[in-house]
């Protein structure tokens, strides 16, 4: 039993000095699997809690699991899918559940090479973006102002044009932060998914500053709207701060780090932001809006987003210690 768990020991609980640079996260002193790690280990490492991404890797499992139950409910009693006007909300839906799904395949297989690691979290991010735009769409459809003259708000193809170009660009941007601007990776990755998020905002803070109506002004959503965006701006603080293993190293390694919080927070707040959008629904569909065009942008901005990820090049700086070998 205890060689059992020198053996778990020596693959999942490494310490830093005793793995490659590249496999290093800040603060972090614990927990870290064996680089190259064979994909059996990747996937057993996902229940072995003294390992540091454990957390990470069953929190958005079990949050994929969540928004899986949540879809097939929503399409399943309560709305058709046939429907074109609810395919915003299938899309916003599908957003959570792809990044929700690529995050946990990203924290589980992310020690099978340096390259492996780069690629998991290149698609990460594509995924991440490919969220932000499908929510972007569910707040432009259904929670934008029913009577309004401004014409950029009301452009359903300028709105869904800009989204592309900020979801694809943020994608470019995070690949290049893992080769690039190493001191501001974490910034320039948060930046980018706040710019996704003011986008996706402005046709309801719009309407609100702007309605002269009932049905623009219900503010039935709002309390939402507030907590989620304050739940997603908690999440890029704590993803660029590193609070609070900054000021405790090796305290939180396997709980309670930074990453693990950002998870909760992006779980939560997508959630609650699902919420928002359903409330906002209840005020009925626009016939000016083309909905059939949503699902069109975003199969598109799937396609180039993941087209980014997988092509962009893993090259890398090889760390100063000692590679090692291969785990069985
Ligand atoms: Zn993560």
């Amino acid at each position: 039993m205890k060689t059992e768990n020198l053996d778990e020991d020596m693959l999942f609980n490494l310490r830093r000095e005793e793995v490659l640079s590249e496999f290093h996260d800040p603060f972090i002193i614990t927990g870290y699997r064996k680089p190259f790690l064979s994909f059996k280990n990747c996937v057993k490492s996902s229940v072995m809690f003294s390992c540091n991404e454990s957390f990470n890797i069953l929190s958005h499992f079990v949050s994929f699991v969540f928004f899986i139950f949540l879809f097939v409910l929503c399409f399943k009693s309560e709305l058709d899918i046939k429907d074109v006007e609810t395919w915003p909300l299938a899309s916003n839906m599908l957003g959570n559940i792809g990044f929700t799904l690529m995050s946990t395949i990203a924290h589980t297989f992310n020690s099978l090479s340096v390259e492996t690691r780069h690629k998991c979290f290149y698609l990460d991010y594509a995924a991440i973006s490919i969220y932000a735009f499908c929510s972007g769409q569910a707040t432009f459809f259904y929670a934008s102002a029913f009577f309004s003259d401004n014409i950029f708000l009301n452009n359903s193809y300028l709105f869904h044009i800009v989204g592309a170009l900020i979801s694809i660009t943020s994608t470019l941007l995070n690949c290049f932060s893992r080769m690039k601007w190493q001191s501001k990776k974490y910034i320039i990755r948060t930046l980018t998914y706040i710019c996704a998020y003011i986008w996706n905002f402005l046709p309801y803070g719009y309407r609100l500053l702007t309605c002269t109506n009932r049905l623009d002004c219900d503010k039935s959503g709002l309390k939402l709207a507030i907590l989620n965006s304050t739940l997603f701006l908690m999440a890029g603080i704590l993803n660029v701060t590193k609070i609070p293993e900054r000021f405790y190293p090796g305290k939180f390694d396997c709980c309670g780090q930074s990453h693990n919080l950002m998870h909760i927070f992006l779980s939560v707040g997508s959630y609650l932001q699902l919420q928002f959008i359903r409330i906002e629904m209840s005020r009925g569909f626009q016939s000016k809006k083309d909905y059939f065009y949503s699902l069109l942008a975003t199969i598109f901005v799937i396609n180039v987003n993941l087209l980014v990820a997988i092509l962009f090049p893993t090259k890398y700086k090889s760390g100063n210690v000692v590679q090692p070998k291969k785990s069985k």
